[in-house]
């Protein structure tokens, strides 16, 4: 279904009148003036000739004359007469004519206009799509039109780190991604289904032919895959994620605010979950939605009420089996919900810019502890570095801040950063991982194997160690086929230089086969779980004195 009329002209007519005179009057008055002319010509004329002609054959012939010359006056006086009136009727068509065309040309004008109003309600100027006005009003007629009976599925998404593309290639960028998008998906989408930009990096797409659920997602996936791609942004290749929501009609919403609620409720879940994923919705999502925004709340206070704790995790090197140093871990130790883990609280603090004010308390409160006991053994410790403030621009400025005002030895700290953090932007990635390490800091790859391409850029970051991620670990077997890359990671490792430390060791087994096959250090519940930063001297002491 079009929404957008086809404007006609309406041309006004012209009507052969000329209301500034009656034309009966006129004519009228010509026939009076005629008569009177002629009356008095004759009586006169006649009286005149009988005068001058007394001659009866002289005044016949005189009367000849006058006869000619009366037709040829007349003649003459009609002649003016029509010619004055054609003119005069000339002019006034012509200047209807020109007051015709100047209408019509504003008439044009103005459908113009009201087309390109039309466009700015209905359609968003930067991509040209449908915007959220016009999605309603198509929703609106569908469900009418469906009634109870039909289908309508809503997936409403947005491109993952979309902030993070806009903040380090520029606005122009990030509107020229936006349109590239829009462009792929209404080139994917037939009608009657329809794709809306919603504003920002958001977009709907709302399918009216569904007739079996099975079909559908297959079918949401299929688009999907036309933008989940990667994009040469600016010279440099971006992979593109998204994450979205979907709700249906009548289930899940039987009016278009529901739907919409519900749908972004979904996404916000996929999200949460950790991204490039579509989730369907579902009642118990409303709760969870609440429950998230109370924690946003709760977390603005956190800082403030002292509730973070760093927790350390030891790193042991394999060849001496001694901690060399620890991973600090954050803890939000939430006033009645316990302990909060990271994973829960660090991707909504980078939504909500809370991250800026997290980064800076682990530093200060590692340069505290570190001066407390990291000293006494030479231990190093970790930091876990978000993306967001890997990508933020002001940084290392901070940072250099953050090194002055807490004392941080910037020798003895290392940066982790995950795989994920660094592959949207590569470049930028380098610059800011040269920058910390000139800075004195040495750099550790995070969950590594995690990522989409691992190996093919690990040469060109100014790393000192990869991190391989614990679910590697957990499934290792010996002559397995991820026993082989995990292998083939290692030994690429090592033949860049870079030291390889193994997460999440829990068992004996795995900590034999990774010192088997040559990793330099591990970490996991094997060897000791995270713990409270006073406890962290007294294992050092026992692990020193055990040698385990
Ligand atoms: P990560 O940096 O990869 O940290 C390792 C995670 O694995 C930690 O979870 C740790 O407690 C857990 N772990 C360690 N050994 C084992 C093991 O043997 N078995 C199992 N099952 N788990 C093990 P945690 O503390 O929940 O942290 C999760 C993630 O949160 C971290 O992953 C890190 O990415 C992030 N994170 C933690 N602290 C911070 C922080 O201060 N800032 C930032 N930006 N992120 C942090
Ligand atoms: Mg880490
Ligand atoms: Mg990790």
């Amino acid at each position: 279904m079009d929404f957008k009329e086809q404007k006609t002209s309406n041309k006004p007519q012209v009507l052969p009148e000329f209301r500034h005179m009656n034309p009966n009057l006129a004519s009228l008055k010509i026939i009076i003036f005629y008569v009177l002319l002629g009356f008095s010509w004759i009586i006169g004329s006649d009286y005149v000739l009988e005068i001058i002609f007394p001659d009866p054959d002289t005044y016949q012939f005189a009367q000849s004359v006058k006869g000619i010359f009366y037709v040829a006056l007349t003649a003459i006086i009609f002649y003016l007469i029509i010619r004055y009136r054609m003119l005069m009727y000339s002019d006034t068509i012509s200047s209807l004519e020109r007051a015709y065309q100047e209408l019509d040309e504003g008439h044009h004008r103005s459908l113009k206009l009201e087309n390109q109003l039309y466009d700015l309600a209905f359609y968003d100027p930067l991509t040209g799509l449908p915007n959220k006005i016009m999605l309603e009003q198509t929703i609106d007629h569908y469900i009418q039109e469906k009634g109870d009976q039909g289908i309508i599925g809503i997936v409403y998404f947005d491109i993952d780190e979309f902030r993070t593309i806009n903040e380090v290639k520029g606005h122009s960028t990030g509107d020229e991604l936006i349109t590239t998008i829009a462009h792929r998906l209404q080139d994917s989408i037939k009608k009657p289904n329809m794709v809306a930009r919603m504003g920002g990096d958001e977009y709907v797409l709302a399918f009216f032919d569904i007739n079996h659920l099975e079909s559908f997602l297959p079918m949401v996936e299929e688009h999907i895959k036309t933008i989940r791609q990667s994009y040469l942004l600016d010279e440099d290749q971006f992979f593109i994620t998204i994450s979205g929501g979907i709700a249906l009609y009548p289930d899940h919403g039987k009016d278009y605010i529901t739907l919409m609620r519900h749908a972004d409720a979904a996404m916000s879940i996929a999200k949460s979950k950790g991204r490039d994923q579509i989730v369907i919705f579902d009642e118990e999502m409303v709760m969870v939605i609440k429950q998230q925004t109370e924690l946003l709340n709760q977390l603005r206070q956190a800082i403030h009420q002292n509730e973070f704790q760093l927790h350390y995790q030891p790193v042991i090197d394999m060849s001496t089996g001694k901690a060399v140093g620890s991973e600090a871990l954050i803890r939000w130790v939430h006033p009645t919900k316990g302990f909060i883990p990271p994973l829960e609280f660090i991707s909504l603090s980078e939504k909500n810019g809370f991250i800026k004010d997290i980064t800076e308390w682990v530093f200060k409160d590692a340069a505290d502890h570190f001066a407390d006991w990291g000293k006494q053994k030479n231990y190093k410790i970790s930091i876990n570095l978000s993306a967001t403030m890997l990508m933020n621009e002001k940084f290392i400025g901070s940072l250099i801040h953050w090194i002055q005002e807490y004392k941080i030895d910037c020798k003895k700290f290392n940066i982790e950063i995950t795989e994920t953090a660094i592959i949207p932007d590569i470049e930028k990635s380098i610059h800011v991982l040269n920058s910390l390490r000139r800075l004195g800091f040495t750099i550790s790859l995070d969950d590594f194997g995690t990522g989409y391409s691992s190996l093919t850029y690990l040469q060109k970051l100014p790393i000192d160690a990869i991190k391989i991620d614990r679910s590697f670990i957990s499934s290792i077997k010996e002559d397995t086929e991820e026993f082989y890359v995990l292998k083939y990671m290692i030994d690429l490792a090592h033949h860049l230089k870079l030291a390889v430390v193994a997460e999440g060791i829990e068992t004996e087994e795995q900590a034999e086969m990774i010192k088997k096959y040559h990793v330099d250090y591990a970490q996991g519940y094997y060897f000791c779980k995270p713990m409270p930063q006073n406890r962290v001297l007294e294992y050092f002491k026992s692990i020193h004195q055990e040698g385990k």
